[in-house]
């Protein structure tokens, strides 16, 4: 991808509440590194453009929620390495996008709506989206969570260049948290934090517990 090596840094959170336990509390400005493609979302995108790319395909196709800030990431990083953009949005069209969606458009995203219950089924989204757009397409799953996605995660870390004991993340997909842990050190931790409303829904992904 056509973004500089930018390397976010670690901003240290002031606060008495940390000095009493004897804590210091960092937060790496993930955030910082694009202004579109910000956050975790650039390290699951890395790999999979190169990988479309690699494929000798056009585009990139994806799905999510009206809200996604994949969606947003995607047709922002779909753009700046010359690929058309394509994503399938859960729901019914509202005649005024979100802000999230009217930056995919701007980015030159096509947006695309299906219902949720053909959302929810993706073997016959898959059928249907390659039906309707083809093959000459590259499909990064539902929140940038693939293989590649995570493998672009391991690299969130390699930015820390202070010793830590934990590192802690929100957790959408769990693709995130998924390559942080792989890249973490025997004696480090990671702590994740579900954001989406079901509960207990990482846990019963990934079978844990
Ligand atoms: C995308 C996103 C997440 C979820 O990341 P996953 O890899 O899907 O777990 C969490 N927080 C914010 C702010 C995000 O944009």
């Amino acid at each position: 991808m056509h973004t500089p090596n930018f390397i976010p840094p670690l901003q240290q959170i002031f606060d008495p509440i940390w000095d009493e336990k004897g804590i210091k509390l960092y937060v790496l400005r993930t955030d910082l590194n694009h202004p579109e493609i910000s956050g975790n979302k650039l390290y699951k995108l890395k790999y999979n453009l190169e990988e479309a790319k690699k494929q000798g395909k056009n585009t990139l196709l994806t799905l999510g929620g009206a809200f996604s800030n994949h969606i947003a990431a995607t047709a922002a990083a779909g753009k700046l390495a010359g690929l058309n953009t394509i994503g399938i949005i859960r729901g019914d069209e509202l005649s005024d996008l979100n802000p999230t969606l009217k930056l995919a458009k701007e980015n030159g995203m096509q947006l695309h709506y299906v219902s949720r219950e053909l959302y929810r089924d993706k073997e016959a989204l898959m059928n249907y989206v390659r039906t309707k757009f083809g093959e000459n397409i590259y499909v990064i799953p539902e929140g940038g969570s693939n293989t590649l996605g995570v493998k672009g995660c391991m690299e969130i870390t390699s930015s820390i260049h202070i010793p830590f004991d934990f590192i802690c993340t929100p957790c959408g997909t769990g693709a995130t948290l998924s390559g942080i842990l792989m890249s973490l050190k025997d004696e480090q931790q990671t702590i994740g934090f579900q954001v989406l409303k079901a509960e207990g829904y990482i846990k019963k992904k990934y079978k844990i517990g």
